[in-house]
């Protein structure tokens, strides 16, 4: 390799904005067992099997990324729990560790951690992201078609064996409003770091409306109700990139994700890649990068991949659009996109 192209491939990732990448979030499988109203279409159609990218041809993707700055790994899905192979996955991707990769974390429905968390642990999985969205079992059953006490259980087991939780709610008017007092109360009780969402116009069905979303106010003059809710504004707290703005509610710890009324997409650091290697710059890009090809030839150490892989997505990359408003600002006439968050992972 010349001086110039070392020089070239072993660059960090930056957007037109100055904000560099340091988080990447692969989807290992568009398929779920749960039917979240807020996520799945009613009828989805799967990813073939033979069009995902293997797990040998995700590590490398990971290893290039890596080598570039990226710091944090969040394996998501679809539900992750559901690709065979994926705890090994995450065991091979310790070896990245070396090169500056920090952290191996999850996003799981938790269905099936009662018998996955031991494993996650000694694979040396570092923390997870629970979504849990109601405490009622027949609203759980509602909303996402599956029962909640296994869910509770992975939650139990997963604290058992050491692996650090957070828990996601995605709130959604005159569905599930009714969970922010029960949630943060049992959050407080048990200790658990609670995160609200706001919902985001990325559900399987396109019904999106501005009036489902529960909004950081709505949430916090609810919590105010019951606790002493203030703002957490020390920097330890906050990390300028962390999307979750920091509340104290009694002391104890709160955030919510704002996307909708707050965007964090000023600091945003994190970049996505799909089952099937599409790539994205944004949650809300209208367009993916399709990179299956890249990624294959570079598992494959076909000469100058590597080099190919890089200007493409060091290009793509660049052109990262501002933000969600942005995007929904230059959109607004246009039809919306295919994609929906099953497929990108959240
Ligand atoms: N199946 C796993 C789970 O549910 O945790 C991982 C994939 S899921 C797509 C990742 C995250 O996206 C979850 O926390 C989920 O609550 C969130 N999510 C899905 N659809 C959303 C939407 N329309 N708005 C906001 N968050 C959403
Ligand atoms: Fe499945 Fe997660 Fe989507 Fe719910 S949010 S349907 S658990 S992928």
């Amino acid at each position: 390799m010349n001086m110039m192209t070392e020089l070239e491939t072993e660059a960090r990732f930056v957007d037109q904005f100055g904000r560099s990448k340091r988080k990447l979030r692969i989807s290992v499988t568009d398929r779920c067992n749960f039917k979240c109203l807020y996520c799945m279409p009613e009828h989805p159609e799967w990813m073939k099997k033979h069009d995902l990218l293997s797990f040998e041809q995700l590590y490398h993707f990971c290893d290039f990324m890596v080598r570039r700055g990226i710091e944090s790994i969040r394996i998501t899905g679809g539900e992750p729990l559901m690709r065979q192979g994926v705890v090994h996955f995450i065991a091979q991707l310790q070896q990245l560790k070396k090169l500056g990769l920090k952290r191996i974390s999850m996003t799981t429905n938790a269905h099936y951690l009662g018998q996955y968390a031991q494993a996650l642990k000694q694979a040396g999985l570092d923390d997870l992201n629970i979504s849990l969205d109601s405490l009622d079992a027949n609203q759980f059953k509602q909303l996402t078609q599956k029962e909640l006490a296994p869910v509770l259980d992975g939650i139990r087991t997963a604290q058992d064996v050491g692996l650090p939780i957070k828990i996601n709610s995605v709130l959604m008017n005159g569905i599930n409003d009714n969970q922010i007092l029960p949630l943060a109360r049992w959050s407080v009780k048990e200790k658990i770091n609670l995160r609200f969402i706001e919902f985001m116009p990325l559900d399987g069905e396109r019904k999106w409306s501005s009036a489902h979303v529960v909004s950081e106010q709505q949430i916090l003059d609810t919590l105010a109700t019951e606790f002493a809710v203030t703002h957490q504004l020390n920097d330890a707290a906050q990390s300028s990139s962390d999307p979750a703005r920091q509340y104290l509610m009694d002391g104890h710890p709160i955030g919510i994700i704002s996307t909708i009324t707050h965007s964090f997409c000023g600091t945003c650091d994190r970049v996505r890649l799909t089952a099937q290697g599409e790539f994205y710059n944004c949650l809300f890009a209208p367009k993916g990068l399709n990179l299956k090809a890249e990624i294959k030839a570079l598992a494959a150490s076909i000469p100058l991949s590597e080099l190919g892989l890089h200007r493409t997505v060091s290009n793509y990359i660049w052109n990262k659009e501002q933000g969600f408003h942005a995007i929904q600002q230059r959109l607004k006439n246009e039809p919306s996109r295919k994609i929906s968050m099953h497929m990108i992972g959240g």
